[in-house]
């Protein structure tokens, strides 16, 4: 009999950990998430942009698994019991497991400690939020066409970022590059919208490569973004972000892209660090249990150099290989693999044609940039769109 995998969450990790465990034959593997779509949240900012759609950004997760190897199913887990291997869905079924992978990825943290944020802020983690956000951008640039006649009437609309990593850094970017191209393309006269990017640390994408972050800062002065470093955002209202040097920014829209947090789905005996990261093993197994394991930005991913890995859609791609691989091992009795990997590299897309790199240590930044980053997302999607094409080909012929 072959014994049940049951992965939750189809995201980089929960994918491509299908993938793998499907080149077993001893495996009956079921993934659900509550989404019926992969996100690709590493594409978002060409969405925001104008550059792309929602269909750019998504893969269907109905068609990408349909008659295939894993069985799909659109549920949310509310309850697992490890000791029982079951877990419980939103639709109150009770479903059994013999080995389980936790790929549920991470939410936009918004800190109660900073008053009001949460009431008039958007994340961007998910395709709704963005979608929203990218309406109202585009309405409030509609509003500055509108009043061209005008425009001394007209106050700037500001945008508010607030976290300067990666994917504030990004944002703001792309944001900066779109209203600037928008309104040179039509001769307007009345200027862009403003982008505030604020970020608490002295500097904007803390703990990254300094030529990352110098290219950034270079390419972000050139689109106009005002940047405000080393300054803590306190309190936001309707119109304004305060901040802890008493400076106010004005703002008509807020972005928070300075944290994550971990969706706690009840369970017994599982541990968490602080960040409410699952604590795994360096197999990749969740703390205390041998068939249980959790990959990408839901868990605390050390590698035997006892370095933690960034949550990156790259590292849930390379633990989903790692545990795919120890579930077959344990089940074949083999040993098992570590985490060994790191990271080699990053690329921060500046807007327009322009991204800036480092990879296994070769800097790269403008049109080569962007080349480089377009190429990473092409080879991702491409296999995952030809495989949907694939399968509905097959759905007609049935
Ligand atoms: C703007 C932005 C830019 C980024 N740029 C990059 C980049 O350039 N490079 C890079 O490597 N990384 C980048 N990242 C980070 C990257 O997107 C994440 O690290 C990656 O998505 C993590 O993959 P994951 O599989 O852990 O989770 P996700 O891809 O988030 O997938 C988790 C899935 O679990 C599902 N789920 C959650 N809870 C439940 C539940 N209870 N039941 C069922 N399903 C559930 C969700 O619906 C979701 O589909 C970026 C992120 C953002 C926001």
């Amino acid at each position: 009999m072959k014994k049940k995998v049951v992965i939750i969450g189809g995201g980089y990790g929960g994918i491509r950990a299908a993938h793998a465990l499907s080149k077993y034959n001893e495996f009956e593997i079921t993934l659900m998430d509550t989404r019926p779509y992969h996100y690709l949240q590493t594409d978002v900012y060409d969405f925001i942009a104008n550059k792309s759609t929602i269909t750019d950004i998504s893969v269907s997760l109905v068609t990408l698994f349909f008659g295939g190897k894993v069985n799909f199913l659109q549920r949310k887990i509310t309850k697992i019991v490890p000791n029982e291997n079951k877990l419980i869905t939103n639709f109150n079924e009770e479903l059994s497991f013999d080995y389980f992978v936790l790929a549920i990825g991470s939410r936009t943290y918004f800190p109660s400690f900073i008053e009001g944020l949460s009431e008039h802020a958007h994340g961007v983690k998910s395709i709704k939020r963005a979608f929203e956000f990218k309406q109202k951008f585009e309405e409030a640039i509609y509003k500055k066409v509108e009043s061209e006649g005008v425009c001394e009437l007209n106050p700037d609309f500001n945008v508010v970022i607030g976290g300067g990593g990666l994917s504030g850094v990004e944002v703001a970017a792309a944001m900066a590059e779109y209203s600037q191209r928008f309104f040179a393309m039509g001769g307007y006269a009345c200027g862009g919208i403003a982008v505030h990017l604020i970020e608490a640390s002295e500097s904007i994408l803390p703990g990254v490569d300094q030529y990352l972050v110098r290219k950034s800062r270079q390419r972000l002065e050139e689109l106009g973004v005002n940047m405000i470093v080393g300054d803590k955002i306190l309190k936001v209202d309707e119109h304004s972000v305060h901040l802890g040097s008493g400076k106010s920014v004005p703002m008509n829209f807020m972005i928070w892209t300075g944290g994550v947090e971990v969706r706690r789905i009840e369970s017994d005996g599982f541990t968490y660090n602080p960040r409410g990261q699952l604590k795994i093993d360096e197999f990749s197994r969740v703390e205390g249990f041998a068939n249980i394991f959790a990959i990408g930005d839901c868990a605390q991913v050390v590698n035997t150099k006892g370095k933690t890995l960034a949550p990156t859609a790259m590292v849930a791609e390379f633990g989903a290989d790692i545990a795919a691989y120890n579930i077959a091992a344990t089940e074949q009795k083999k040993t098992l693999k570590k985490i060994e990997f790191d990271l080699p590299g990053m690329l921060v897309a500046l807007g327009g044609f322009y991204t800036a790199g480092v990879i296994y240590g070769i800097r790269l930044s403008g049109i080569f940039g962007f080349l480089a980053k377009k190429a990473v997302s092409h080879i991702y999607k491409w296999p995952l769109t030809r495989k949907c094409k694939k399968s509905l080909v097959k759905s007609c012929n049935n």
